[in-house]
Parts: structure tokens; sequence; C-alpha cells
């Protein structure tokens, strides 16, 4: 199946400009978003910045990213803003090559989540525009000095969450008849289309994924330059086994060996154990903990004591799980490689449980909050126009009852958990041949914890954050 090649759809996207049909709308709404969070409503569900940004687009995101493939970054209105800022800018440097990793921006997607729980955005308005307006400036300060898509590959924290997730994806941007790549002399899709006097008429993909060995979605925004580059139109939006990537481990155009990339697979587990500890943040229990260990501690600080559970979740916990695991897998399973070495590539197994986690807690808040929708926007009519133009909020209106939402989180995590169990077992008879099960069995072990602790969280009553009945 193409995507492409659908009646409507094929040619909506087929278009060249599609993609600044999608950014302008989207940055409409960020503009509107960032203004309300400013100047309106100081109480969290009443305003537009954290209901839209905290509630409805993360779970529409992760809904996308599992129906579809990253359309988001697609329709990124940071980098139509950064498009505009190079019209009057042109970027001369490359980006330094000991950052051409996913280092710096671990770190910050780690921050974002940290900052989120630990200054509660979801509660303050202005704090949530500012992190936008921050976005904007660091994609428009770093893309116009760094050649490129320096601030997509290396610096963007959601970038890097999608990325990860729409390895589970059912689309993916894939070459269409890899023969006819063989026969091509311009390579038009990585190095751009030219026209008259060599000018570039068609930017090939900023991404350094070159078509015809790139495998599977990460690093890719879906921008579509490559298919308008393409001058055989050999470049579709495909459908695939979601997850199935995981297991390749072939050179990647772009990205090199996953079993030789501890940076990529340290982002497979952050988003692993960051999805428990984003959930984790939520619920009741977290109050107790954080109380006992102000007790055991003497620590004061409430950010303290939550950057120690942070820490505790995020780092000690995948460190102890995996390196007890890997080291199991290679005493009893007989494994060769090093004990990092079998951590790195099996981590990427365990992305499905977290992508499910994700999908749970994400669709919990789009679900539970739903309808908040309707009297947002009326009330944001009422305050800019002055009048209920579109009658008074229905602050009554707020989502989907918890009961029916609950069979719908389990329904992901035992999905997410069963698929990353299905990966551990083809790693492990990969790795072990007949002795398969004994590699298996403790990453089947790390898999269970896992798995105990997100239907735990699910059970657990979390915040109705971002709802007007909170
Ligand atoms: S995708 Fe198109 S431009 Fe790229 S190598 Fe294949 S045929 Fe050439
Ligand atoms: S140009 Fe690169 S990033 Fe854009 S869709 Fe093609 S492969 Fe993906």
């Amino acid at each position: 199946m193409d995507l492409l090649q659908w009646p409507v759809v094929g040619r909506i996207f087929g278009w060249r400009h599609a993609r600044r049909l999608f950014q302008l709308p989207a940055l409409a709404l960020a503009l509107i978003m960032i203004w309300d969070g400013l100047t309106g409503p100081a109480f969290a569900p009443k305003n537009l910045v954290t209901t839209l940004g905290w509630i409805h687009l993360r779970g529409l995101l992760a809904v996308v990213l599992l129906g579809a493939g990253n359309f988001f970054c697609f329709a990124c209105p940071l980098v139509l803003v950064r498009d505009f800022a190079r019209k009057f800018w042109t970027p001369r440097l490359n980006w330094p090559r000991p950052l051409r990793t996913k280092w710096l921006s671990i770190g910050l997607f780690a921050l974002v989540l940290f900052v989120y729980e630990a200054f509660h955005l979801w509660a303050s308005p202005p704090l949530t525009a500012w992190l936008i307006l921050a976005y904007f400036a660091g994609v428009v300060v770093i893309d116009a000095l760094f050649k490129h898509a320096t601030f997509c590959k290396f610096i963007c924290p959601i970038g890097q969450f999608n990325f990860v997730a729409s390895t589970l994806s059912p689309l993916e941007v894939q070459v269409r008849e890899p023969a006819v790549c063989s026969g091509c002399a311009t390579k038009d899709c990585i190095r751009g289309r030219r026209g008259e006097d060599d000018v570039v008429v068609q930017r090939g993909c900023e991404l350094a994924l070159f078509q015809p060995v790139k495998v599977g979605n990460l690093d890719c925004t879906f921008c579509l330059d490559c298919v308008h580059a393409c001058p055989h139109d050999n470049v579709g939006i495909r459908s695939r086994v979601p997850a199935e990537e995981l297991l390749i481990d072939s050179v990647r155009s772009g990205i090199g060996r996953l079993a030789r990339r501890p940076d990529l697979s340290a982002l497979a587990i952050l988003f692993t154990f960051g999805a428990l500890m984003n959930a984790f943040g939520m619920v009741s229990p977290i109050y107790t903990l954080e109380r006992g260990l102000a007790a055991v501690t003497g620590v004061n600080s409430s950010t303290g004591i939550f950057a120690l559970i942070f820490t505790l979740v995020v780092i000690v916990e995948p460190v102890v799980l995996l390196g007890l695991a890997a080291a199991v897998a290679r005493g009893w399973g007989g494994l060769r490689a090093s004990l990092p070495g079998i951590a790195t590539r099996y981590s990427y197994a365990l992305v499905p449980f977290g992508f499910g986690l994700w999908l749970a807690h994400y669709g919990f808040h789009l679900l539970t909050g739903l309808y908040t929708i309707v009297p947002l926007v009326q009330n944001a009519a009422q305050q800019y126009a002055g009048s209920a133009v579109l009658g008074p909020p229905r602050w009554n209106w707020v989502g989907v009852p918890v009961r029916f939402v609950q069979p719908i989180q389990f329904g992901f995590v035992v999905l997410g958990f069963l698929a990353s169990l299905f990966l551990l077992r083809e790693f492990a008879e990969e790795d072990a041949g007949p002795k398969w099960l004994r590699a298996f069995a403790p990453w089947a072990a790390v898999c269970l914890v896992l798995f105990g602790s997100g239907i735990w969280l699910i059970l657990q009553p979390m915040d109705m954050r971002g709802t007007f009945l909170e």
C-alpha cells in the first residue's frame, strides 16, 4: 500500500507545497496558544496552551504515530519559521562532528520530562507558552548557524520522541523500486534537484537519509523532500510491518548499525522508562513516596526529592535491570557480546512496551478530557470577541468516563508488552540458537517487571490534569 497512490489523499500529500498546507494552520494554532498562555486565564484548565498542548495535542500525536507515521514532524510549525528565517540568513557551518549523536537531545528530552513534572508545567499557562517560545527560538538560532536539519536530527526532544515511536508506525517513506535507484545517475533524493545554473530547486534529505539505503523511520521527519526531489517518482509512503525495523541491524543511511549506537539505545531506554516516570508522576502513590523520602533523607525541597525519584526511575532502574538481564543472558544463555553490547542490542526490544505505556497515559488524558475543547473554544471566543459569539462555555463537557478508558489503556499496555516479548524472542533465537530460552528468560523477566509496573500505574487514581473537574 502506498499512501501517495491513494486517490485524494495521495494527490494532497504528493503536492509539492502540501507541507505548508499543514504547517500554516499549525503555526496559527501555536501562536494562538502562546498568546492565550501569556495573556489568557491563569487557571490551566481554562487556558488553550495548557489544555490543548498537554491534553489534546499530545494524545493526538501518539494516536497518529500509532495509526500512520511521523506526520506531526511533517506539519511542524518550527520548521516553517526556520525555513522563513533562512530566506534572509544562510547557515554556513556544519554541526560539530563530536556532537553528531543523540546525547545532547537525550539530555534535553530528560530535562523536559523533569521540568514538566518538577515545575508543574501542565498547571502553568505562562511557563508552557515560554517553553514553546524557547522551541521557536532554539530552532531559529541553531538552524540559522548550522546547515541541514541540525535542530531536528540532533537537538529537538519532541523529534526524538517521534523518531523512536514511529518505529512502531505502519507507514514509512520508502523507495518503490530498488532497481530504479541502482540505475539512477543523479541521486537527487539526497543531493537535491537542481535547475538551471545548478541552483537547487528542491532540496534533498536534510536528515542525511539516502533513500536506497535508508532503513525504517528513525530520523525521518516525513518531510517528503525526497519524494519531491526524486526525478523518477520512485519514493512513496508505504505500508510495512510495525516494529520490524527494530530487529534489523544492517547499516542504515545516516544512522549506521543500531547495535553500535549506544546513544540511540539510551534514547530507547529513556523513551521506555520515561513513560513509567511520566505516568508515575501523576498517580497518588508518588506523594506518599515523596513524603517518605523527605523523612529518610531530610531533604526539604520538593524539587530535590523529585530529582531523586526521577534519577532512580530513569537512570538507576534501567542500569540495574538491563545490566542484570545482560549478565544472566551472557552467563546462562552463552551470548558472546560484551555486557554493554548485549544491553544495547536488547534495549530496542523494550520500545513497544514503552510506546504502549505512553499511549495508555496520553490516551487517558485525551479521552477523559476530549470534550473540553468545546468550552475552551467558546471561552476563548467570548474573551477575545467580547461576547459569547459561540454561546456560553459548557464547562460540564469533559470527556469519556474513566471506566470506558481503562480497558483501552490495558489494551495498549498488553499489546506493547507482547510486541516487546516477540522482539526479545527474535533476538534471543538469532543470538543463542537452540539455547534461546536461556537468553530470552532474563529479558522476559525485565519485560514482566515493566508490564507489572504499567498495569499497577493504570490501576492507580490518576490526576485529571488540565480538565475543569480537576
Ligand atoms: S530515490 Fe530517486 S533520486 Fe534517490 S536514488 Fe532512487 S531513483 Fe535516484
Ligand atoms: S527527505 Fe529524509 S526526512 Fe524527509 S521524508 Fe525523505 S527520508 Fe524522511
